[in-house]
């Protein structure tokens, strides 16, 4: 018997006991933390959905793969397990292992960006575009319009880049301004949205056309390879393994944060196939990560993202996984609760805009309503909005994104459908009462990522 939602593909093994604080502790809590969700302590949340970033449950075989590592300095035979899984699965010349994602972010942005370039991308991600920026990259916006619009649910690949955009860009400035583009499959901060295989392959024929590198931000390759595989003509019958070989057969390397679409606690790494810049970027991650053959993690961690990769492949853990945000989008959408559409492959994302209508963007909508959620439920979310989104580099200025969002990001094996049902519950009876909600102001704003430890106090 197959039901609309399966129950989970897994047997819990160990447990982890959670608790509930009063309602005068929550909102203690909060105030405290500066009305930032961020900067609340683990233990003061009942389910937490800040991010899905490093909050995975690793299975009985990860577990096992720790004890077999290789703590060499140098040459662990973890890393080489490593290095054949990631050229198996995303099929990529070179790897080098690096603490996380931005590890990687930082290598790559650093060999091949020169002061005054430009750097397209299917909508920005924070850590990305910082490391972009830093190195004196323009970041240009390359995503279609319909991805900044929470109400267009009828466009199965919101992610897409819009070729017309990326091809007014090179006409602009020139080819040779832009290194390479970063493609992200899927998008985070679109929510969670995908890129089809066909935008991929337009994408690769443009920018290969004008001696442009197509660099994939790969964090979640394997919850775009999902929506292929259920959207996109001709792909229902591949399996998941060879839709994310072919979705990089088109590229010339990566970045990629294990602690996604890896399954892990920790880890991330570069791929590239060019020669010249691999050999650069070993001599660039000894100085801020490792050597080559560790890049800041343990034989362990590396290990663990092995087995990872090859679990992650497993159709029924990733159509499991998909079908935990539908299951959550589709309660709250039954109670008219307004969110981006159609849901995306890793997080629900609240439109605060429509749910606060009352607040100006100003007042920070989003970081309202998620600390709202926290003092309601201890329902830990994200803001992903005009905090997240930061200011303009070079004017100053707020950059106001369209979507002004609270992001609930399921991690991966960790709450069941009761838990969801919880968080249903908990925010349905709070958009009853939406107009209780206060806007907020800046107590202390940070200079750069502000939205990790940003102060707020009411209005
Ligand atoms: C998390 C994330 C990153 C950065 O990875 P870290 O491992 O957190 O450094 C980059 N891109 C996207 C889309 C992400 O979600």
């Amino acid at each position: 018997m197959k039901k609309k939602f399966m129950p989970e593909p897994f047997k819990i093994k160990a447990v982890e006991p959670m608790y509930l604080l009063g309602r005068e502790e929550r909102e203690e809590a909060i105030k405290k933390a500066g009305f930032n969700t961020f900067l609340l302590r683990s233990n003061e949340c009942y389910i937490d959905l800040l991010t899905d970033s490093g909050t995975n449950a690793m299975s009985d075989r990860q577990w096992a793969g720790l004890m077999t590592g290789d703590e060499a300095y140098a040459g662990s035979r973890n890393f080489y397990n490593l290095e054949e899984t990631v050229r198996e699965y995303f099929g990529f010349e070179y790897v080098i292992p690096t603490h996380q994602g931005r590890g990687a972010e930082n290598i790559l942005s650093s060999l091949t960006i020169k002061p005054g370039d430009y750097v397209p991308g299917n909508m920005y991600f924070t850590t990305t575009r910082f490391h972009q920026e830093r190195n004196g990259a323009n970041f240009r916006d390359v995503i279609c319009d319909e991805a900044h619009d929470p109400n267009r649910d009828d466009v199965p690949f919101k992610g897409n880049v819009d070729i017309n955009k990326f091809q007014a860009l090179i006409d602009d400035v020139g080819a040779e301004k832009i290194p390479y583009i970063c493609l992200a499959v899927t998008v985070n901060l679109a929510g969670g949205q995908p890129v089809s295989m066909g935008n991929i392959k337009a994408v690769s024929e443009l920018a290969h056309k004008h001696g442009i590198k197509v660099m994939y931000d790969a964090t979640r390759c394997v919850e775009n390879a999902y929506f292929i595989k259920t959207r996109e003509e001709g792909y229902e019958d591949v399996s998941i393994k060879d839709i994310v070989r072919e979705m990089f057969s088109y590229g010339d390397g990566c970045t990629m944060s294990g602690k996604k679409d890896c399954i892990t606690n920790i880890g991330g790494f570069l791929c590239v196939n060019d020669k010249d810049l691999y050999t650069q970027a070993t001599a660039m991650v000894v100085q801020f990560e490792g050597m080559p053959s560790y890049g800041g993690l343990a034989g362990r961690d590396m290990e663990a993202m092995a087995i990872g990769i090859r679990e992650a492949m497993d159709y029924d853990y990733i159509s499991h996984r998909v079908n935990q945000i539908r299951y959550l989008g589709e309660k709250l959408e039954a109670a008219g609760v307004p969110m981006v559409k159609p849901f995306g492959g890793h997080a629900i994302f609240l439109d605060a805009r429509g749910f606060l209508s009352h607040l100006e963007q100003e007042e920070f909508p989003a970081q309202a309503l998620s600390s709202a959620i926290y003092r309601e439920s201890g329902v830990r979310t994200m803001e992903r909005g005009i905090v997240s989104a930061g200011r303009d580099v070079k004017t100053g200025e707020n950059h106001k994104p369209k979507l002004e969002t609270v992001r609930l990001t399921i991690p991966r094996r960790v709450y069941t459908y009761a838990h969801l049902d919880y968080v249903a519950d908990s925010i349905i009876e709070l958009y009853e009462k939406r107009e209780t909600i206060k806007g907020l102001q800046w107590e202390y704003e940070p200079s750069c990522l502000r939205f990790f430890t940003g102060r707020f106090t009411e209005k």
